[in-house]
């Protein structure tokens, strides 16, 4: 399998190529040639398979320039670290056939060690980066640059720790993440590591991180101090494959604990910021997973509602900050993959999108594109009081407790089945822990945390609803903050080539 830009047409790459380059030169994202195939018998056949095996398997459809072996081994060594033996379980919160609401098996993506779904891409992607330098005998230092609204950098930050070959920077918007997020990224130790908070909101970092990938004059001085430029937000094709094979073992999960039967069509809802996690969706959907609906669920920052409504995408807007950051988002970059395949890779057209995004602000996809996509996605987006309202609910009558993310994408579920009567069996994607947004959580149980620090508020928390907090946030109390840097978004360029001689 060979890897080609959405921008323009370009010799076609390696996997490992493509991971160790992050963005295709002519500032297109990397894919796949071709979407691989699979059957229901091979679906069948992953009910007595382990996560790991899963996603070794998965990865086998995608990466053909590495071993069975060496996917193997990266499965092992990313998903290791997950709290629960399955890795990515299923919760089946209705299981009542004659209750007239769908099934919903909430898939907890957040048992690694950052308790965010980003782990599940981020332990991975350093083990298939340090294979793929050997591969194509890279010696130079590779320095992964990122932009993070909360999740991504800590996760990233706690994957390329001390991983030989590498270094890892991390911008996060000043006032844009969580206390707990912030924390957890100014806490981490390791030897190649930098976290530096940039005044302005996440698309003013994302822009000045990508800005720097596409200026050559700062590329030819890293190049003299022998550091290479790569990427680990969710535009790295190494960071959106992984993500792929959950899509699969949730469907199995569902299958397994009769909620479906092998064959049977179910509804994917995920709650959606830069389109990577509905993207791996999309792709299972694409290699035959039997999946009649894409959720696309947005806060307030609704661009891709609107864009699913009416082909137009209108980046210029007001910005909200809301009490689910890592949607907080209004240029969803992974949306020009989408573009790319469903336009039946006409690159050209999709040059014309991103130009016209850049220039003007905005673009509208032609009819027949728009209408492909009709019948694939659905999107809605929730406001902050429903949002609170479905953490309670789903509290109230599960005694199950879900942060903000997931219960915008439960709530956006519930305004599509409103609309369409539709019953199919639903699989949740719920991306990050509870502990980790305590405060709107809180909020929501109608618990008063006004006044209480953000530490104090996860064993409130733990006392109110007597859940376990994760590990990782419980040790934060005692952790010692290791990073304070603050930049302008204009100074991140001088930053980074410090950064990168020391
Ligand atoms: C990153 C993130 C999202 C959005 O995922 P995308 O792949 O960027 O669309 C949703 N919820 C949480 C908790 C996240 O960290």
């Amino acid at each position: 399998m060979k890897y080609i830009s959405t921008r323009s047409k370009i010799k076609p790459i390696t996997s490992a190529e493509a991971i160790l380059q992050g963005l295709a030169p002519d500032g297109g994202l990397f894919v796949p040639e071709k979407i691989p195939k699979v059957k229901l018998d091979e679906i069948d056949a992953l009910k007595e398979k382990s996560y790991e095996e899963i996603s070794a398997w998965l990865l086998g459809k995608y990466l053909t320039d590495y071993t069975a072996d060496e996917l193997g081994e990266c499965a092992e060594l990313a998903y290791n670290w997950f709290d629960v033996h399955a890795r990515v379980p299923v919760s089946i919160l209705i299981q009542d056939p004659s209750n007239p609401v769908a099934p919903v098996g909430n898939m907890e993506l957040w048992h690694g060690p950052t308790s965010a779904f980003k782990d599940v891409a981020l332990q991975m992607l350093p083990h298939l980066m340090r294979m793929a330098l050997q591969k194509v005998g890279e010696t130079k230092k590779i320095l992964i640059l990122v932009a993070t609204s909360g999740d991504t950098g800590k996760a990233a930050l706690a994957g390329f720790a001390d991983v030989p070959q590498t270094k890892i920077m991390v911008f996060y918007p000043e006032d844009g993440v969580s206390k707990i997020q912030r924390l957890q990224m100014v806490t981490q130790a390791g030897d190649n590591v930098n976290v530096t908070a940039v005044r302005g909101n996440f698309d003013d970092a994302q822009t000045g991180v990508k800005k720097i990938f596409g200026d050559k004059k700062i590329r030819a001085e890293l190049d003299k101090l022998g550091v290479k430029l790569s990427s680990a937000n969710s535009i790295n094709w190494g960071r959106l494959v992984p993500q792929i094979a959950y899509y699969f073992s949730g469907y199995v999960e569902l299958v397994k604990a009769n909620q479906i039967q092998l064959g049977d069509k179910i509804i994917i809802s995920v709650p959606t910021g830069n389109f990577g996690n509905i993207l791996a969706a999309y792709y299972a959907l694409k290699m035959g997973l039997p999946v009649k609906k894409l959720i696309c669920a947005s806060n307030m920052n609704n661009v891709l509602t609107e864009f699913f409504a009416t082909g137009t995408y209108n980046r210029k807007r007001e910005f909200y900050k809301t009490i689910t950051p890592s949607m907080d988002i209004l240029i969803s970059s992974n949306l020009e993959r989408l573009l790319y395949h469903e336009s039946g890779g006409d690159f050209r057209q999709i040059n014309r999108y991103m130009g016209e995004l850049n220039s003007r602000g905005k673009y509208t996809v032609d009819k027949s594109l728009k209408s492909r996509l009709d019948k694939i996605f659905h999107a809605e987006y929730v406001s902050e009081d429903d949002t609170r309202l479905f953490i309670k609910r789903i509290y109230d009558s599960f005694k199950y407790l879900i942060d903000t993310h997931t219960a915008v994408s439960i709530c956006a579920l519930s305004k599509y089945s409103g609309r369409t009567n539709d019953l199919t069996p639903v699989l949740n994607a719920s991306t990050a822990s509870p502990y980790k947004f305590t405060g709107a959580v809180l909020e929501a149980l109608e618990k008063s945390a006004e006044g209480v620090d953000d530490l104090d508020q996860l064993a409130l928390l733990n006392k109110v609803t007597n859940s376990k907090i994760p590990k990782n946030l419980a040790a934060l109390s005692a952790a010692q903050i290791l990073h304070s840097d603050v930049c302008d978004k204009d100074e991140m360029p001088e930053r980074v080539l410090k950064f990168a001689a020391k």
